[in-house]
């Protein structure tokens, strides 16, 4: 009688919009890799599931979605028994992580993307070398050096490659960045461009411990041009699940 919806209709109706919104990205990821010579399948579509419940993660994980990332400990482990890895080929940590909270992640996620200091790095390789696994890892760049932002200049980057790729229990697989917001398109364009440079770099030293592979950048504002950039990752949250409140 007060034309509200029930929790249950409310959830139908959510999961209705995000199948179109899995649709349309999808769609748009696959004509951005063709438009710039790349197989679709080449191109990960990671859910940023920050703030959105298991039951929804779920629903995106049975549309097709095969890869995940968090962004907080303690909310990733507050859902972690929930979500259904069945389908699921990559649990990714995509926050700020404190090293004294590295143990509790090692093991539950296969990839850490946001690896921003050498310290933290040794903490994952401890931690994972002591469990008997070896975690992959991307070093996060910080492309615009903003202060706001944590992550590698990219002209320190490949010394810190080196001495990363020297530690056990990991594997160096690329890089990641959060470039800053712009305005236009030719502005962070330059970022992504700026980034498939390094990551073309640094695809061509040889060291152990390391496939270079992943580029990850673009997010639901910008992530066709990513792709036609070069991402092989590409982060989405809001144009998947809608706007978080
Ligand atoms: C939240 C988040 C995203 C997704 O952001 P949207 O703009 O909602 O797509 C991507 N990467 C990181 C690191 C995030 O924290």
């Amino acid at each position: 009688m007060t034309g509200r919806l029930s929790g249950d209709e409310y959830l139908e109706q959510r999961k209705k919009q995000i199948e179109a919104n899995y649709r349309l990205i999808t769609e748009k990821i696959a004509a951005a890799a063709k438009s710039s010579g790349r197989n679709p399948g080449e191109i990960m579509l990671l859910a940023a599931t920050k703030t959105v419940p298991a039951a929804l993660i779920n629903h995106v994980i049975g549309l097709g979605v095969t890869a995940i990332g968090e962004n907080r400990v303690q909310e990733l482990l507050s859902k972690y028994d929930e979500i259904e890895r069945e389908g699921l080929s990559g649990f990714h940590f995509i926050g700020h992580l404190q090293t004294n909270k590295v143990r509790q992640i090692i093991g539950r996620v296969n990839m850490i993307e946001s690896v921003d200091s050498v310290r933290l790095a040794q903490e994952i390789s401890k931690r994972s070398f002591d469990a008997g696994i070896s975690t992959d890892i991307l070093l996060e760049v910080n492309i615009g050096k903003e202060n706001s932002k944590s992550g590698f200049f990219p002209e320190e980057l490949k010394e810190r490659l080196y001495e990363i790729s020297t530690l056990k229990g990991i594997t160096v697989k690329g890089i990641m960045s959060i470039p800053p917001i712009c305005s236009n398109v030719a502005q962070i364009n330059k970022f992504f461009i700026h980034l498939n440079k390094l990551f073309i770099d640094i695809k061509c030293e040889k060291t152990d411990n390391r496939t270079i592979e992943y580029l990850s950048m673009g997010m639901s504002s910008d992530y066709e041009q990513a792709v036609k950039e070069g991402a092989n990752i590409v982060r989405i949250g809001s144009a998947l699940f809608g706007a978080r409140i």
